[in-house]
């Protein structure tokens, strides 16, 4: 008879490495990506989600692949320079963005992008560098906001398909951006400490937006019908 050693228990009883902090941001970005793809804000294979973990890891969705259908092998570790962790994974070059914001807010945890109708269609058929968003109860979702009497300005910026260039645009004004900021017939980013809040955030942006839309169709519709 032969009895185990302690050696051998220790490697028999070794379980695999848990991973449960990776595992959580999984589970937050699949479940983010079906409420995006429930609402319409992810079209397609557009949009990207993204979590910072505790010990400083980004986890991100891959580029390409339907966000309302994500699964464990659609989301990838990524560097704060944007780069996978391992050759076979290619991130979205938007990434990066997403990147930027982890860069600049030491305690961001979660950023949210997005292509909407409402921003798509509002970012085009104005033409200014900010939308406002004035008098809206929801404002009060976003940091600082403690009334819905004020007015928000979310910054609109040209679409670029060179991305490191379009970051540096963005950089200039990222301070100042409670609600995010909108890429003009493109989408919106947000973020938020964790995946709740930004969540949160992006909805009541993505609401606010919605009104506006609405608001600004009924007022073609009056002005139509007044002629
Ligand atoms: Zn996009």
């Amino acid at each position: 008879m032969s009895f185990a050693t302690d050696t051998d228990t220790l490697l028999h009883a070794a379980p695999e490495p848990s991973d449960s902090a990776w595992d959580k941001a999984v589970e937050q970005i699949i479940h983010a990506g079906r409420r995006m793809d429930q609402r319409g804000w992810v079209p397609a294979t557009a949009g990207n989600l993204s979590v910072r973990l505790p010990d400083g890891r980004i986890a991100v969705t891959r580029s390409g692949g339907h966000k309302g259908f994500l699964t464990r092998q659609g989301v990838i570790e990524v560097g704060l320079d944007g780069a996978s962790m391992r050759p076979e994974d290619r991130p979205s070059a938007e990434t990066l963005l997403h990147c930027q914001i982890y860069a600049r807010f030491p305690d961001a945890g979660a950023v949210l992008h997005g292509h909407s109708v409402a921003s798509t269609v509002l970012s085009m058929t104005t033409a200014g560098s900010k939308l406002y968003l004035a008098d809206y109860e929801v404002l009060k979702v976003f940091e600082g906001q403690t009334t819905h009497e004020t007015r928000l300005a979310v910054p609109v910026f040209p679409n670029d398909q060179d991305i490191a260039r379009l970051s540096r645009s963005v950089a200039l004004s990222l301070d100042d951006m409670k609600a995010g900021y909108i890429i003009r017939g493109h989408g919106v980013y947000v973020w938020g400490p964790n995946m709740d809040t930004a969540l949160a955030r992006l909805e009541g942006l993505e609401f606010l937006l919605a009104c506006e839309l609405e608001q600004a169709k009924f007022r073609a519709t009056v002005q139509g019908s007044g002629s």
